[in-house]
């Protein structure tokens, strides 16, 4: 996956076109920003282009407009804490095609944000034409929005053919790089953990991590859907009945592979207070709502002996105490294994949340920015933003 960076452009005087990552949170009617984590993360980027001694179009989705305007999805708020974090000026573009946004010529130093791509529907639907009004708006492009590599939409894919170079931002860089050196190669014995609550969601996942892991734990509800396939009991505990073959499948081609709990804690209700019970085998009346002490003692066991480990998805839930003791050790069995030298990352979404809960963000190798773009790399699928990229 030799694609180029844009540390092997030539950016000076140039005018670059940005994908970044500003679908941040914002408050009710949509002028306040709730957590500027995303703008965060994409200063290096932004300030490497500019230290280079070029111009910037910065491009972004927020939210989920269906292709009109709405003023509560506006990207206006974003244009002014960049500016702050920037200290500079940052201009905002009332759209993101147009005469009056190809009139707007930046010089060097220069920031200019556009409107939100998804007002218009040509971005979701990857159009021709739209993708060469955003391509006339720069000399070379960066996409540095990994979040939404897996989608092949104008702005990250369409308006590629129409620009001289297109290469991955410093963010989208350290994606692909952890994504690729836990994957390809890894070191063994490689681990990866997978958790959550569906096993619909990381079929292709789990298919394709048996493929590269030396084992694979399994926890969260997707757990109990195995269970069940075994034959298990697994009382009121979430099961997808519609997948108990696939389970069963999986785990018989998995070589043994897989690890399952082999001990539960259940409550009668998912609820904190309903009371809490260890268990080996899941009652009648009762849910598992978080993997018990043995589970824990031989997962960690695991993880400690790994020198490569992926870890998507919570190992119950964890949102609600005491149902986070599983994803909790796991989180501090991943940062010990890290500390002695294993490379670790985690995926985005509830996994990122889990580790920044049990305080061990800085202490794993790499915490995926992108949910959706993190699993379908872990699934083995090329994902369009980054295959589009010019080759080195
Ligand atoms: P996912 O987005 O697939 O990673 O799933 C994360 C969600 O799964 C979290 O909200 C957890 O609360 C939930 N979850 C994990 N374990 C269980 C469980 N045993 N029963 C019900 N929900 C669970």
């Amino acid at each position: 996956m030799a694609k180029l960076s844009i540390r092997d452009l030539q950016l000076n005087g140039k005018t670059v076109f940005i994908r970044v990552d500003f679908n941040v949170p914002l408050a009710p009617g949509g002028k306040e920003i709730t957590s500027d984590k995303r703008i965060r993360a994409s200063l290096p980027t932004i300030q490497y282009a500019l230290e280079q001694g070029a111009g910037l179009v910065l491009a972004s989705h927020l939210g989920r407009p269906k292709g009109k305007r709405n003023a509560e999805m506006s990207l206006a708020p974003v244009a002014a804490k960049l500016s702050e974090l920037l200290g500079r000026p940052v201009a905002f573009a009332p759209d993101c095609v147009g005469v009056e946004v190809a009139a707007m010529k930046l010089k060097a130093g220069e920031v200019l944000l556009l409107e939100n791509l998804r007002f218009h529907a040509a971005e979701e639907g990857n159009d021709a034409e739209f993708s060469k009004q955003l391509a006339s708006l720069c000399d070379v492009y960066v996409n540095d929005a990994f979040g939404t590599a897996h989608r092949a939409h104008a702005s990250t894919v369409g308006m590629i053919p129409f620009v001289s170079q297109a290469a991955a931002g410093l963010l989208m860089d350290k994606e692909l790089e952890y994504l690729t050196k836990v994957t390809d190669a890894p070191e063994h014995p490689s681990i990866s953990i997978i958790g959550g609550a569906k096993v619909s969601d990381k079929i292709e996942v789990i298919q394709n991590l048996l493929k590269i892991s030396d084992k694979l734990l399994i926890g969260g509800a997707m757990a109990y859907t195995f269970l069940k396939s075994q034959g298990l009991p697994t009382g009121k505990s979430l099961v997808e009945e519609d997948k108990l073959d696939l389970a069963k499948e999986l785990l018989a081609t998995s070589g043994g592979k897989l690890m399952l709990p082999v001990d539960h804690q259940v409550s009668p209700e998912f609820k904190a207070d309903a009371g809490n019970t260890t268990v080996d085998q899941i009652p009648d009346g009762q849910m598992a709502l978080d993997i018990g002490p043995k589970t824990i003692e031989a997962y960690v066991a695991a993880i400690a002996a790994a020198k490569t480990i992926i870890w998507n998805g919570p190992m119950g839930v964890f949102e609600m105490l005491p149902f986070d003791k599983g994803t909790m050790a796991v989180a501090n069995a991943v940062a010990e294994a890290t500390d002695q030298g294993a490379i670790s990352v985690v995926g985005g979404g509830d996994s990122e949340k889990a580790v920044k809960t049990a305080g061990i963000s800085n202490r794993v190798s790499h915490v995926s920015t992108g949910g959706g773009a993190s699993l379908e790399f872990l699934s083995g699928i090329a994902l369009p933003g980054v295959a589009a990229l010019t080759e080195k």
